[in-house]
């Protein structure tokens, strides 16, 4: 895969070591089992796999050559770059501005922007509307366009699935940027609902099997379907696609219920005209964190620390998995962690960040399992480790750094 130039603030010495060792042990990425390692009592149970993922790295790379390259202009991103603090804090001291937040609320008029401007495309991908509004500007939509090819990915199976007359379902949050842009770019093919769950996803289930008006329906969704979507004649030849950061089960979970409902109404020799059987649209990265994370789940471990962005959607769905089996805390950084009793933890429930006065437990050996998104950088796992020892008494010396 292609190595990109990423600041060297972003690399840690303990983690690029591990990853590196276990690379060229297992280069097919065949061993899903966690690393191990200890730093005096305690034992950090390390995946396999977490960190930035092929599209973040190009990303970045992008967006920092973008600020070396044109020290004179006004540079831009349409939003955050990644769904990252540390990455997207570290861009705006260097001057670069969003002009829209995640919601996507505008923070920046576009009166202010011209074509002498560099705008950033994030690795999400934007919408067709968008990317109309900086044609029309005469600003450059290509030089600096990080959408991630796995994004793109989806965008071109939503189009061959409107191309074959299949609606799609996309399993993804409505108001998230890529699902968003993948959103708008399948409305050009064919009509388009996303679901962001199990739940909304049965909404369509019982109007399919006649238990809710297409009005009631329309008012479910009210927002999150094209405006050439018509449940009467689109919801019986249908495919689904996925932002590519969900969770895989669930989105297996939704087809498996489309599928099984269709194959009632139409009887299973039919199921090829009214059900496009194809895998979900998930990136490498998020399948090989999320595989990566069940390991873990294999293993015993005191607690779990998942650092990340709270508003990544990769990040949170590796929070949702260990949290099944370990206490789990979700941090965006060391700072975080205040002391052996006290910690703030994000709650990816209630969508609030947590003030715990309870984090490691007493005990004479402390196993750790340690995780992050796609879009962390490695040192801000390193400095959770180090954080954690620091506050034990037993703060870590280069000689440490030796694994
Ligand atoms: S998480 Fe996947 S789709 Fe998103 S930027 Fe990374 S590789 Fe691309």
């Amino acid at each position: 895969m292609k190595k990109f130039n990423i600041p060297e603030y972003y690399k840690s010495p303990v983690i690029s070591k591990l990853k590196a060792k276990r690379k060229l042990e297992d280069p097919r990425k065949q061993d899903f089992s966690p690393s191990s390692i200890s730093f005096h009592n305690v034992e950090f149970v390390i995946s396999r796999h977490f960190g930035f993922c092929f599209g973040v790295e190009n990303a970045i790379e992008k967006s920092y050559d973008a600020i070396q390259s044109n020290p004179d202009k006004k540079i831009y991103l349409l939003s955050q770059m990644i769904h990252n603090p540390e990455v997207n804090n570290d861009l705006y001291s260097q001057g670069v501005r969003f002009i829209q937040d995640t919601e996507g609320k505008q923070l920046i008029s576009w009166d202010e922007i011209n074509s002498d401007d560099i705008v950033i495309i994030p690795a999400f991908g934007t919408t067709i509307e968008t990317s109309a509004i900086l044609e029309k500007k005469g600003i450059d939509g290509v030089t600096f366009n990080t959408t991630c090819p796995f994004v793109e990915k989806v965008w071109n199976r939503s189009k061959t699935l409107g191309e074959n007359a299949y609606t799609v379902i996309v399993h993804g949050k409505y108001s998230h940027e890529e699902t968003k842009a993948t959103f708008s770019h399948s409305q050009q093919q064919s009509p388009t609902i996303i679901v962001r769950d199990i739940s909304e996803t049965q909404h369509i289930i019982d109007y399919i099997n006649g238990e809710i008006s297409s009005d009631k329906l329309l008012q479910l969704f009210k927002g999150k379907y094209s405006d050439n979507f018509n449940p009467e004649k689109d919801l019986n030849r249908i495919g689904v696609v996925n932002q590519t950061t969900m969770l895989a089960s669930e989105t297996q979970e939704i087809a498996d219920l489309f599928k099984t409902t269709l194959i009632a109404k139409f009887g299973e020799s039919e199921l090829k005209n009214h059900f496009a059987d194809t895998r979900d649209t998930l990136c490498y990265a998020t399948n090989d964190n999320q595989s990566a994370t069940l390991e873990l789940m294999n293993t015993t471990a005191d607690l779990a620390i998942v650092v990340g962005g709270y508003n990544s959607s990769n990040t949170t769905h590796l929070v949702e998995l260990l949290q099944q089996k370990f206490k789990t805390f979700f941090i965006k950084n060391e700072s975080e962690i205040i002391s052996k009793d006290h910690i703030r933890s994000f709650n990816i429930e209630t969508k609030k960040l947590e003030e715990l006065k309870f984090f490691l437990p007493q005990k004479e050996k402390l196993k750790i399992i340690i995780t992050s998104g796609a879009s962390c950088p490695d040192s801000a796992v390193d400095k959770v480790m180090q954080k954690i020892m620091y506050i034990l008494g037993t703060p870590l010396v280069e000689s440490d750094f030796d694994i």
